[in-house]
């Protein structure tokens, strides 16, 4: 193995290579535009272009590609080659400033929730410089964002620099108010990956995960998770080898990953990468979760990023850990030392608390997908109501601003907000608490809604951009004040008294929190159609015009596609259904009791008699009847899909998941009577527990 310092970024046109190819000048006028966004000369793109397509080349590209995100979740690149023919008849590589900056990839196949007219079907992709361009087989990879001539939105990268933009102006608002010129506010994303390794010869042999990333079918194993010797259990040989080549190929593409251990179920794993700049952090989880799959395929295994590959056993999810830091390096979350900072870190806290609470919706919204909706409220991932975990401590702090009482405590002083005596804020010493959607730890916050295959942009949007309205609330009301201390003091404890309900350190997965929340007002949107409606509510409309991230025609236009969205897949998961109980599921039993029925006759000519087979033949020809009708009814109910696609995700999620798990339910008692020799399907022993 190579050493890692010298692997780390190789593969990526970075700051050391940008340094070493650009002349001082073009080096300057490219960092300008990657730090303050201006924009760049069109002469400086030429000789960007040129040196990036030299270095390329010589790690063996061939070709380039505007790699962007389309709605679809998913990134999509056309691929051209660097060759140019010359009039000698032999070819030059070439590679313009024009092609670094623009592509025009013929983008009428992505969605756009009816953006783009149909005889205006071109979008184009724009050079995203804050996030470097790699190599990827052998292929210059330029991270770009993807809008329609008219200037909408397409894709999910540039609503999330906006966002990043918004939080950025607010916030340096805010610090100037506490006496700092701080010119940019970034947010930083470090997200856990969970992941499930297969064979890939057994995936091969099931159509459901071939078509829906998920079984459709399957008995419980006689084993599941409940012996708890997995997780962070010794990781087996095979799939050690296909860690230590995934962090190979993610150093170097510049990914940190960093820790790579095993999950609670049997066969599931996680990843986790240093932090990074929300965009950053943004390109490379899509990245990273393209190679596991592509790594996984070299070592015989296939990685499912689906939320919920198996029934019974826990799903994977993605932890999006959220902080907000300056130019300078100052952690914006971070308690401080003194009591000055530690009133800067209230005043930021108090911003995240009221964001949250306000835009619940957009928080539930942003993690909502027909997958994720196997998990959230399941016991194995938070519930569906968004609440805030901060620690007994704090909760403590928080609740002695509003009550306007001293926070005392065995070791600590008073403290009064705005005032001059502020302890030390401890660091919190209870428990983590794995429960909460949304937990302060220590120095970040840890939203734990997201599902594994989700793009992080969502929830990052949501989360910058409602963070953003907050902070440009407090900084109007503090701009304003003329005793700015008592001002921050009434600021704070009107809006943690206003925003506390959203407050809870209890356990989230227990029975009495629902009860609880709705209680408090919280919202519990169950599922992707109870959620997704709230999308376009006039507030959250009107925030994300304010800040400039999404015009309200790009908001209806995103929540028709996540509503379509959620209907195909759906759709597909029960046409994957029907076929596999017509094809294989159905025809086993029948085949098996037909055996089974030759065999009581065999016996029956030798003057046998087998009530055994004769009650088994019986109950197999009773089920497989049963099963007929219920995959018939499952086939009925797709033929009255209501037009709109509101009403059509509710009926796909009242009507239709429910004649799934019905048919479900039956085919896996019906597999544990079948001989195995004589089903078709992998069983959930074989995809789990393979050696
Ligand atoms: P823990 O072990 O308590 O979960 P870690 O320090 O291992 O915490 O961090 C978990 C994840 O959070 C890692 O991906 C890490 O890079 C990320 N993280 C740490 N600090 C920050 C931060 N300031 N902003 C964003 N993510 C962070
Ligand atoms: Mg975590």
């Amino acid at each position: 193995m190579r050493k890692v310092p010298e692997m780390f970024g190789s593969m990526v046109f970075n700051e050391t290579a940008m340094k070493e190819r650009f002349p001082k000048h073009v080096y300057k006028a490219l960092k300008r535009t990657m730090t303050e966004g201006t924009a760049l000369d069109p002469q400086i793109a030429d000789v960007v272009a040129n040196a990036m397509k030299d270095w390329a080349i010589e790690k063996g590209a061939t070709h380039f590609t505007h790699w962007f995100q389309p709605m679809t979740g998913i990134t999509a690149e056309k691929h051209d080659s660097f060759l140019s023919p010359s009039t000698d008849g032999t070819v030059i590589m070439e590679f313009s400033g024009k092609e670094l900056i623009k592509g025009e990839p013929d983008a009428s196949s992505f969605p756009s929730g009816g953006l783009r007219a149909t005889f205006e079907a071109r979008g184009y992709t724009a050079w995203d410089p804050t996030s470097y361009a790699f190599i990827k087989d052998h292929t210059l990879c330029i991270p770009t964002a993807f809008c329609s001539y008219t200037g909408q939105v397409l894709d999910k990268k540039t609503p999330l620099l906006r966002s990043m933009d918004a939080i950025s102006k607010e916030a340096c608002r805010v610090l100037k108010l506490f006496g700092k010129d701080c010119k940019r506010v970034t947010t930083t994303v470090g997200p856990e990956q969970e992941y499930f390794l297969i064979n890939k010869s057994d995936y091969a042999k099931r159509p459901d995960l071939v078509i829906t990333g998920r079984t459709l079918f399957g008995a419980k194993a006689p084993k599941g998770q409940e012996m708890e010797d997995h997780y962070f259990g010794s990781i087996r040989p095979r799939v050690k080898a296909f860690m230590e080549d995934l962090d190979e190929a993610l150093w170097e593409l510049g990914i940190y990953s960093k820790t790579e251990h095993n999950e609670v179920a049997p066969c599931q794993h996680e990843m986790a990468p240093i932090f990074t700049t929300t965009n950053i952090a943004t390109d490379h989880n899509q990245l990273t979760m393209e190679i596991m799959k592509k790594v996984a395929d070299k070592h015989g295994f296939v990685c499912l990023l689906h939320e919920k590959p198996f029934e019974g056993i826990n799903g994977s999810g993605k932890h999006n850990n959220w902080s907000i830091s300056t130019d300078s390096g100052e952690n914006l979350l971070e308690p401080g030392k003194s009591p000055s900072e530690n009133v800067q870190f209230l005043l930021f806290l108090t911003a995240v608390i009221k964001a949250v609470d306000e835009y619940q919706d957009l928080m539930r919204i942003s993690v909502a997908s027909a997958g994720n909706d196997h998990r959230l409220g399941a016991n194995e991932a938070p519930p569906a109501i968004m609440s805030m975990f901060v620690g007994e401590e704090l909760e403590a702090i928080l609740d002695s601003i509003v009550s306007g009482t001293d926070y005392t405590d065995v070791s600590r002083t008073m403290m009064s907000i705005g005032a001059t005596v502020l302890p030390a804020i401890p660091k919190d010493t209870t428990d983590r608490n794995r429960t909460s959607p949304f937990a302060f730890t220590g120095n970040k916050f840890e939203f734990r809604m997201l599902g594994s295959a989700l793009n992080i942009a969502c929830p990052n949007i949501m989360l910058n951009t409602a963070v953003a309205e907050a902070l440009s609330q407090f900084a109007d009301e503090l701009e304003k004040a003329d005793d700015f201390n008592a001002a921050l003091g009434t600021l704070i404890q009107r809006e943690i008294k206003a925003h506390k309900r959203i407050i809870f350190n209890g356990n989230g997965y227990g029975d009495e929190w629902p009860i609880e929340a709705e209680k408090r007002g919280l919202l519990n949107l169950k599922s992707t159609p109870d959620a997704l409606p709230h999308y376009t509510a006039q507030k959250n409309l009107d925030l994300f015009a304010k800040h400039g991230v999404y015009t309200e025609e790009e908001m209806k236009s995103r929540q028709e596609i996540l509503l379509e969205e959620y209907a195909k897949t759906i759709q597909i998961e029960a046409l994957t259904s029907l076929d596999m109980l017509g094809k294989l599921i159905i025809p086993a039993a029948v085949n098996y009791s037909g055996k089974v029925a030759d065999s009581v006759n065999a016996k029956a000519k030798l003057g046998i008699e087998c009530p055994m087979e004769v009650a088994l033949v019986r109950e197999l020809a009773e089920k497989t009847s049963l099963l007929m009708k219920k995959r018939n009814a499952l086939e009925e109910s797709l033929n009255s899909i209501p037009e709109d696609a509101e009403n059509a995700a509710k009926y796909y999620h009242e009507v239709v998941i429910p004649a799934m798990d019905d048919a479900r339910r039956l085919a896996d008692a019906l597999e544990g009577k079948i001989a195995k020799e004589d089903y078709p399907l992998p069983t959930y022993g074989d995809l789990l527990f393979y050696v």
